[in-house]
């Protein structure tokens, strides 16, 4: 056999006969690339390990979740679409940008053990029924995080365009206690670690709730702007979010809320989620953005109250993607675990340009998707929809209004990084510079490895199967 024949697919892997006689695992998959012709490199940021821990057993947040979420993007084979990396635990160092060493501390040090000796710690640090202490808490919130700070990396280096952390988006996690299912706060660090390069920061966040620990974090600074579309009504969980909360200070208008009541459903969504966004894109002018894909916002979602469904919740993904700024995807909540997997996987798909199939692959968990084994089943009829056509109306006025200050996309020097964010100096400027380049070289060393080992892999199954 000639090497040529050999890269031949079609050629090397005969048929096999028993294969043949069962329906094929994978339905074909068409390139679209209908973005404008914007076919960013998207990198996938997991460790399987951040799906095998347990908040506990009647608690709705489910790791799992995750290792689904992996199996449905194999299965549909969106891993050959883009690089994929084993993430790391993020160090103490890294979890104390943003966090008390207090905190953090507590954090490395309580297991369910020990808890009883912790009591004043416990209350202290807000630990409860939305928080609890589990097995391996810290090692938990290390893998989550280092997951983001490594997709950030790769953005930053330029390597990626879009980079994926499914496991993170825990964004209610504040700089000294948890809070709504989030320990520590992967997004905050992720933006911190792309201020560092990137003059302006656009985080929008499409989950259920108000992404109220990020705005806290970033509330006076004009460098980073948050968008936050969620059910809000004072009393729903974390109890802000109202379009009244704009930032203060040098922050003030850098903050936007829009707070739905319940039942909110596919068009209304869409349509305001684009009059709102593209006048933030072309104002603010961000160099990066970060996409919070919450799952919980879908119909049907265990603590849900809104009516959306996966292809609408995807829209919004691809119209942001549709800019061509450098984004990071992460996850956040999502309690009905098979539809925040398939949310997941076809927003993987649209990040990667490839049309899937509704009839789900084959995976050891298809049964999770029964009975109708769709990517796409129906979730948006639950709810009544609350917001009239002149509620939201009168919302977008509103918000368009807040907007109109921000004409002026404010032109940052790296020095103006406000010192309550990050304390840096020139000096450690140019040593962070000086890191990620090293960095980038050891990445592309890794790629250069990973593609020796793919090929290895490769010729080994075509000699199996010849
Ligand atoms: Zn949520």
């Amino acid at each position: 056999m000639t090497l040529a024949s050999w890269m031949d697919e079609s050629q090397t892997f005969s048929p096999d006969a028993k294969m043949a006689k069962h329906t094929p695992f994978f339905e074909p998959i068409i390139n679209t690339f209908n973005d404008g012709g914007y076919n960013p490199s998207v990198s996938y940021h997991y460790n399987p390990n951040v799906a095998s821990y347990h908040y506990g057993v009647r608690h709705p947040m489910k790791p799992f979740r995750l290792m689904l979420t992996d199996h449905l993007v194999s299965g549909y084979k969106l891993h050959e679409q883009m690089d994929l990396y084993e993430t790391r635990r993020a160090t103490k160092e890294e979890l104390l940008s943003f966090h008390s060493a207090d905190y953090i501390d507590f954090l490395k040090r309580i297991t369910p053990e020990n808890s009883a000796k912790f009591a004043n710690d416990l209350k202290k640090f807000n630990i409860g029924d939305d928080c609890p202490v589990f097995d391996g808490i810290y090692d938990y919130c290390q893998y989550y995080a280092g997951a983001s700070l490594d997709a950030s990396r790769k953005l930053i280096s330029g390597m990626s365009d879009i980079a994926i952390n499914w496991s993170g988006g825990l964004h209610h996690a504040k700089k000294d206690e948890p809070s709504g299912f989030c320990y520590v706060n992967d997004i905050v660090m992720a933006i911190l670690n792309l201020l560092r390069v990137h003059p302006r920061v656009l985080y929008i966040d499409i989950d259920l709730h108000h992404g109220d620990g990020v705005q806290e974090a970033f509330y006076l600074t004009d460098r980073v702007m948050t968008v936050s579309f969620h059910k809000y009504d004072g009393a729903f969980f974390p109890g802000t979010g109202n379009y009244e909360e704009v930032g203060v200070g040098k922050g003030k208008h850098f903050a936007l809320n829009v707070p739905l009541q319940d039942g909110i459903d596919d068009e209304s969504y869409i349509r305001l989620f684009k009059s709102i966004m593209e006048p933030v894109i072309t104002k603010f002018r961000p160099t990066a953005i970060i996409q919070q894909c919450g799952a919980d916002s879908l119909g049907g979602d265990r603590l849900g109250v809104f009516n959306l469904n996966i292809r609408a919740h995807g829209e919004c993904v691809k119209f942001i993607k549709s800019f061509g700024i450098p984004m990071l995807c992460v996850g956040g909540g999502g309690y009905t675990p098979r539809n925040v997997s398939r949310l997941w996987c076809y927003e993987t798909s649209v990040m990667t340009n490839v049309e899937l199939n509704s009839k789900l692959p084959e995976t050891p968990y298809k049964s999770w998707f029964e009975p109708d084994y769709s990517l796409h089943p129906k979730l948006g009829d639950r709810f009544e929809n609350k917001n009239s056509k002149k509620y939201l109306e009168d919302l977008r006025i509103q918000l368009l209004e807040n907007l109109r200050y921000l004409n002026q996309a404010p032109s940052v020097q790296m020095q103006e990084i406000p010192p309550d964010i990050q304390n840096i100096t020139d000096d450690d400027e140019a040593k962070i510079v000086e890191r990620l380049k090293r960095e980038s070289k050891i990445d592309k060393y890794r790629d250069e490895e990973r593609y020796y080992i793919n090929k290895k892999d490769e010729s080994r199954r075509g000699e199996l199967l010849d």
